[in-house]
């Protein structure tokens, strides 16, 4: 890891504990809202209701009239093409070359990037093997910035916990010089994942010396999940991975069962920095071009799979907006947006220099959408933002029923919030993504996982439901201690 790398991660690290560890992504609940709190100017309302011929303008065009069904085919060309698209790597600069072209292909030529400093993290050779009390292979993937194993590996005593508590109430003594396994049982993605995030360097601080953890998913086939680990910068940085749910209860099982498991792990990564590049379209806006709405998602993936779920399907749908209101010739009153955001997976990298950029222009976000928990089935939208932005939410998703409902969060997606916690509102695609977590992160996150017609309904929703925001009279209301 170069020196300006090092720091530049660290720079990140808190900003990232607070996302990974609020991230609302649980929708399983879909709830409405309580609109009996709700008290909008009717004038207001009706002007949102004056909508509905154009929303449905929308949907169709993109549902029935062929544009969908042409951005699906341009979409499963592109991730049959490139398949998956790590930071920092050459694949995701052509990967975003590809959509820039596709973007003028389709007439729209308001497109422009912005540079990013992209972490670049290359997996090579993983594996783990239990040498006692049997052998046996242990299917492992390596977690993002992990440090690479000694050549010869690392072969050591391992002890299994079932949570950060325990691993405290042992003795420095039982820890150190052993290879510490979470088998953490999956509550949810918002709970869970802090095992995978920070278990590394609370393993390293009791004197472990390499860390597993049992996969972040609720449902595995032996699949290992990867994702985003970070050092704690005070203590040392031992290498990092993820185990499938089979193993780790085993190795839970065999340590119950009083056996001693020995286990001996290699893994081979090399770090640096990229250049890396957000995508941004404009529809510019008539009346206020400078007020923006955007609608966003992540170009870049893992480097398992093809990142067709995450977030192959919110980029594409967001990457759609600006271009299906060119190709039906509307223009809203305020600039539409599409950010294609980069280095997502290493840690919200592109958002976020996005936010340093565009730091004195947050009062002309108008609204902040962004799709990166799945493009199955829509359900409406889940909401940042006062009561009275809520309210007026409620009211651009009575255009749309029966994708109608309302869920409230202050964090509602990944990127999105780091410009919602400066106080803009935003929103993220609620749906049916019981499973995203299945496929999430793993070899098996492919085109497979999706289904056509749910991601052409998701485009026609986010196009529709964007434009209204961009275009309605009133902007949506920011709480008191707003930017
Ligand atoms: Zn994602």
């Amino acid at each position: 890891m170069t020196n300006s790398g090092q720091m530049l991660t660290e720079m990140y690290i808190s900003v990232i504990f607070l996302v990974l560890t609020l991230i609302n992504i649980d929708a399983a609940i879909i709830t409405r809202h309580d609109e009996s709190e709700c008290n909008i100017d009717p004038q207001i309302v009706s002007d949102i209701a004056s909508y509905k011929n154009v929303t449905q303008t929308i949907m169709d065009e993109i549902k029935n009239k062929g544009l969908g069904q042409r951005m699906f085919e341009q979409f499963v060309a592109f991730l049959d093409k490139f398949g998956a698209r790590p930071s920092g790597t050459e694949r995701l600069e052509k990967a975003i070359d590809h959509m820039i072209n596709l973007t003028r292909t389709h007439g729209v030529t308001d497109v422009t990037t912005e540079e990013v400093d992209a972490p670049h993290w290359v997996r090579g050779h993983e594996s783990v093997s239990m040498i006692s009390p049997r052998e046996k292979n242990i299917a492992v993937i390596g977690l993002g910035s992990s440090v690479s194993t000694p050549k010869e590996g690392i072969t050591a005593e391992a002890i299994v916990v079932q949570s950060f508590q325990e691993l405290d109430q042992k003795a420095n003594e039982d820890i150190k010089g052993k290879i510490v396994v979470y088998d953490v049982p999956y509550i949810s993605y918002g709970e869970t994942v802090q095992y995978r995030s920070q278990g590394a360097s609370k393993a390293a601080k009791k004197g472990g010396i390499a860390s597993l953890v049992r996969s972040i998913t609720p449902f595995s086939i032996y699949s290992p999940h990867t994702g985003a680990q970070y050092y704690d910068a005070k203590v040392s940085k031992i290498p990092a991975a993820a185990i499938t749910h089979e193993d780790a209860d085993l190795l839970n099982r065999l340590q119950n069962q009083g056996e001693k498991i020995i286990l001996k792990i290699k893994m081979f990564s090399t770090f640096d920095m990229k250049k890396s590049r957000n995508t941004i379209i404009d529809v510019k806006g008539n009346d206020d071009p400078d007020k923006v709405v955007i609608v966003s998602g992540h170009i870049d993936s893992w480097d398992v799979g093809q990142g067709a779920m995450d977030d192959g399907g919110g980029m594409i749908i967001s990457w759609l907006a600006p271009i299906a209101l060119h190709h039906l010739n509307l223009r809203p009153r305020r600039t539409l947006r599409a950010i294609l955001w980069t280095a997502e997976e290493p840690g919200l990298i592109g958002a976020q220099a996005y936010l340093n950029k565009h730091i004195n222009e947050l009062n002309n976000i108008d609204f902040v959408m962004e799709s990166d928990e799945g493009t199955f089935k829509p359900r409406g939208l889940t909401v940042a933002g006062s009561k009275e932005a809520q309210c007026l939410i409620v009211e651009v998703l009575k255009l749309f029923s029966p994708i109608d409902n309302l869920k409230e969060s202050d964090y509602p997606g990944s990127d999105i919030n780091l410009i919602i916690n400066k106080g803009v509102p935003g929103a993220s695609l609620m749906n049916d993504n019981e499973r995203y977590f299945w496929f999430h992160h793993s070899e098996g996150d492919t085109l497979n996982v999706l289904n056509e017609t749910d991601v052409i309904e998701c485009a026609a929703f986010w196009t529709a439901a964007s434009y209204v925001i961009a275009d309605m009279k009133e902007d949506i209301p920011r709480k008191s201690k707003a930017v």
